[in-house]
Parts: structure tokens; sequence; C-alpha cells
């Protein structure tokens, strides 16, 4: 999508602090961090939330988390664990039209969440 920053972020058009990146999917830390660990997780392919997946994007939804996962224990989360955390629309808080699972850790998260 042409108008979307994080589509701009993995054309390289918009710097970002890269932690991974494979043909499917693209980390980075956040540009406003909330925790000591914070990034976002993202698939390539621009798919605006997770509320227009289906059944046939079952697969990468599941790799993206394990991904993730994987993330946050190569960032230090192993011990301590990290929250993991996909907003959707205006209600869920989502300001980037563009899929990504937070993760944040570093230190002990309040909840619920406000
Ligand atoms: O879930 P939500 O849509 O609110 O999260 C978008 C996130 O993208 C924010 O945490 C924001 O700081 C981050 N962001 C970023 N780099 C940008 C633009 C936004 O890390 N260039």
């Amino acid at each position: 999508m042409d108008d979307c920053i994080f589509c701009k972020i993995i054309k390289g058009e918009i710097p970002s602090k890269k932690i991974y990146e494979d043909d499917e999917f693209l980390a980075f830390h956040d540009i406003t961090p909330q925790a000591p660990v914070h990034f976002l997780v993202i698939p390539k392919r621009h798919i605006k939330n997770i509320m227009e997946t289906e059944s046939a994007d079952s697969g990468l939804l599941g790799r993206l988390l394990v991904k993730a996962q994987e993330l946050a224990q190569a960032q230090g989360c192993s011990e301590k664990g990290a929250r993991f955390v996909i907003n959707c629309k205006a209600h869920g808080g989502q300001t980037v039209d563009h899929l990504h699972c937070h993760v944040l850790g570093g230190r002990t998260l309040h909840w619920p969440p406000g």
C-alpha cells in the first residue's frame, strides 16, 4: 500500500531499527518504546488488521506469533516473559493500519490496560 508507513519501512523508504527480517516478516524496535523491550513484528504482506484475516491466513498468523516469541527470547525476555499485543481498529487503539504484533518486556506490565 503506497500510503502505509509500515509498507514504507518494509521497502526501506522510512528508516527503522530492524531486528529481524525474512521473506514473510519484519521486526523492528518501536519508535516510541513503552518498555525496555518493545518491538513490532509485521507481515510483509499488507493486511490492515487482525479482523481482515481469515482461515487461509492461519499459517501466517501462527508463524508470526512463533517468530514474536523467538525474538522476545532473543531480546532477553526468556526468564521473566513478555506481553504480545495486537491492537485492532479505533477501540483497540490501533494507529497504524498494517497488522502488527507488539512485544513488550523488560519490566512488569500492568493489567488491565487503560
Ligand atoms: O498498535 P498501534 O497501531 O497503536 O501501534 C503502532 C506502533 O507503531 C506505535 O507503538 C508506534 O510507536 C509505532 N511506530 C513505529 N515506527 C513508526 C511509526 C509508528 O515504531 N515509523
